[in-house]
């Protein structure tokens, strides 16, 4: 048996929750590789909404999905996913399956442009009220960057307190790696009945 790396293991788990015709949440477009996995994933009958805060995330996510003839799966907001639960239509409200944020600055972009710890947690608090029982919520946090270690340590902070009738959050991380490799929590809405 061979442990999953971190990257291809938020895959699996998104992949695990979220079926074709689903809803599903990029929170952070980036260069829009994540969108792109989610187009796929919720199918021609589904629809993925994505957030970011920078003109060039948008730009290079549209630019992915139209060249892979996904675009017309996906709405994007120039907007940062603490508006989510105002960009989102109620009606999709309790069927959101999967949703992702891959943390920290956009890869050949701005540095100083990064994700934060306060409109995060805000975030994902929205996320939670809108996910279906069973639906997940997977941070990638990069922590090798000042901001990012900050932004790591209030994350633990906050997803330890989530109360266990809530969901269920999980640790994914590699202990003796060199460089601050990324790692994941994942957040697991319960089923009210279980
Ligand atoms: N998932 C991306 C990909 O597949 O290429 C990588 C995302 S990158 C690590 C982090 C992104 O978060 C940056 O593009 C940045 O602009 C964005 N960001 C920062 N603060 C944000 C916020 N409040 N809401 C949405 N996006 C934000």
């Amino acid at each position: 048996m061979k442990l999953e790396r971190v990257l291809p293991f938020a895959r699996t788990l998104l992949e695990q929750a979220i079926s074709p015709g689903d809803i599903a949440i990029d929170a952070t477009l980036g260069n829009g590789h994540d969108t792109l996995f989610l187009a796929r994933l919720v199918g021609d009958s589904g629809r993925v909404y994505g957030f970011d805060i920078q003109d060039d995330a948008l730009l290079s996510t549209k630019t992915q999905l139209m060249q892979h003839e996904l675009a017309d799966r996906v709405t994007l907001f120039h907007s940062g996913h603490e508006n989510l639960s105002s960009c989102i239509p109620p009606i999709h409200y309790g069927k959101v399956t999967g949703a992702v944020f891959n943390l920290g600055y956009l890869p050949g972009g701005d540095k100083s442009i990064v994700t934060r710890p306060d409109t995060t947690i805000s975030a994902i608090e929205q996320l939670l009220d809108m996910l279906a029982p069973e639906g997940i919520i997977v941070l990638v946090i990069y922590h090798g960057h000042p901001e990012g270690a900050v932004e790591r340590d209030y994350l633990i902070r906050y997803v330890k307190q989530i109360d266990q009738a809530r969901a269920n959050v999980l640790l994914y991380q590699f202990l003796n790696q060199k460089n601050h490799p990324p790692f994941i929590v994942a957040i697991e809405k319960k089923n009210d009945l279980s």
